[in-house]
């Protein structure tokens, strides 16, 4: 790595975690530019919007256990990109509903999923719709190559937050450490479905009309959502946002959506009381992740290596591969490899972003 104090740092991915690594790094004065092939920042914490109905696609909410992560999400609730919610948590075991009593906090995007990464990106230097497709080495810098044909550099660092087998792609032909560590760990898929429906859902005896959001114990459903009850959305009819379980996921992964989507909704018909029927249905899809939560036998981090990897060279690699399948994981992971990279040459210039450990 050069030693300049201009040290200049491309991330790759604008996720959570490749937003808190160029957030950490530009607020210790050094230069960062970050590439995204998606239209937008977010990556899994995205959120889509139709006409009538926004609803979040891959994360639904965040619960917080670190503290530094604490700090940061109390800078997104004041900022009001963050709100807490579910509070009317619900558990499924068949079609018997149990309130969940733990007592934790749990937050999610206010008014979307997708606010929390917009905000993080705000005055970050962000190229979207630009994949980086292959990386280069010259004169002791590294080029980025996207797919037609321009070269982004010169930078002493890159920083790949994408998960882990995208991010093998990029670094295979230049370091197999990182890229044995890339192949050690697993991902998991997650089918996301949605249905916005005409009326609202059938009551549940013994459940308020109004709860938020349920874990299920079996079936090929895993999470319902309700989006029209989270915090800041303007008015809209039932929403639902339907996970599948991961094993269902991967056997499923090559299916067609709305066929997917259909099973799901069809899963949670089955926990209603006999006899009532879903609302009619207006709108229906499915969103395939191949690569949603790193499995967590296969996290190794994060000891001994800490919840990063970065070579001699300035390659680097964040994201929850590193740490483990959560949004605060990825945060940190993408935090820490900032203050990695920015501990020589650290001129903070935000005093009031966190530089802990
Ligand atoms: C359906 C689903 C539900 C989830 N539910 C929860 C939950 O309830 N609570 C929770 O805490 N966590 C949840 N998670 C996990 C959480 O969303 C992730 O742990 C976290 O968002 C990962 O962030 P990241 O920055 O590491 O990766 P990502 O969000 O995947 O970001 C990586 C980014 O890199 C970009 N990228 C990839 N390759 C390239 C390339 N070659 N060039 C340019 N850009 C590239 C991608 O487009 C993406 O934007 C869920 C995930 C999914 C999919």
């Amino acid at each position: 790595m050069s030693a300049s104090s201009t040290l200049s740092i491309a991330v790759i991915g604008a996720g959570i975690a490749g937003l808190a690594c160029a957030r950490t790094l530009q607020n210790a004065g050094l230069a960062v530019t970050v590439f995204e092939k998606s239209r937008g920042p977010g990556g899994r914490m995205t959120s889509r919007r139709f006409d009538e109905a926004t609803l979040d696609l891959g994360a639904q909410f965040f619960s917080v256990r670190h503290e530094s992560f604490r700090r940061e999400v109390t800078r997104w609730l004041a900022a009001g990109v963050a709100a807490p919610w579910p509070w009317k948590l619900w558990h499924i075991d068949g079609k018997t509903w149990h309130y969940q009593h733990d007592g934790r906090e749990r937050y999610c995007g206010q008014p979307r999923m997708s606010a929390i990464t917009r905000h993080l990106a705000e005055g970050v230097a962000l190229h979207t719709e630009c994949r980086i497709d292959g990386l280069s080495r010259r004169d002791h810098a590294w080029w980025l190559h996207d797919p037609h044909g321009a070269c982004h550099g010169p930078f002493d660092c890159v920083a790949i937050s994408a998960p882990s087998p995208q991010a093998l792609a990029l670094v295979e032909d230049h370091d197999e450490t990182l890229a044995a560590a890339c192949r050690s760990v697993v991902q998991r898929s997650c089918w996301a479905g949605w249905a916005c429906l005409e009326t609202p859902l059938p009551a549940v005896p013994g459940v308020e009309h109004d709860w938020q959001a349920a874990q299920l114990a079996q079936g090929p459903l895993r999470f319902v959502a309700r989006n029209q009850y989270k915090p800041g959305r303007a008015p809209q009819g039932e929403t639902l946002t339907l996970l599948a379980h991961p094993d269902w996921s991967d056997q499923h992964l090559e299916d067609e959506p709305q066929i997917v989507a259909c099973r799901l909704l069809e899963a949670l018909a089955q926990t209603l009381p006999p006899g009532t029927a879903l609302p009619r249905v207006g709108r229906l899809g499915a969103h395939r992740w191949r690569f949603a939560h790193p499995e967590h036998s296969t996290i190794n981090a994060p000891a001994p290596d800490g919840d990063y990897r970065v070579t001699a060279a300035g390659l680097a690699l964040c994201g929850d591969a590193w740490r483990g399948p959560r949004i605060e994981d990825a945060w940190l992971s993408g935090h820490h490899l900032g203050l990695a990279l920015a501990a020589p040459h650290a001129q903070p210039t935000a005093p009031g972003d966190s530089h802990d450990l």
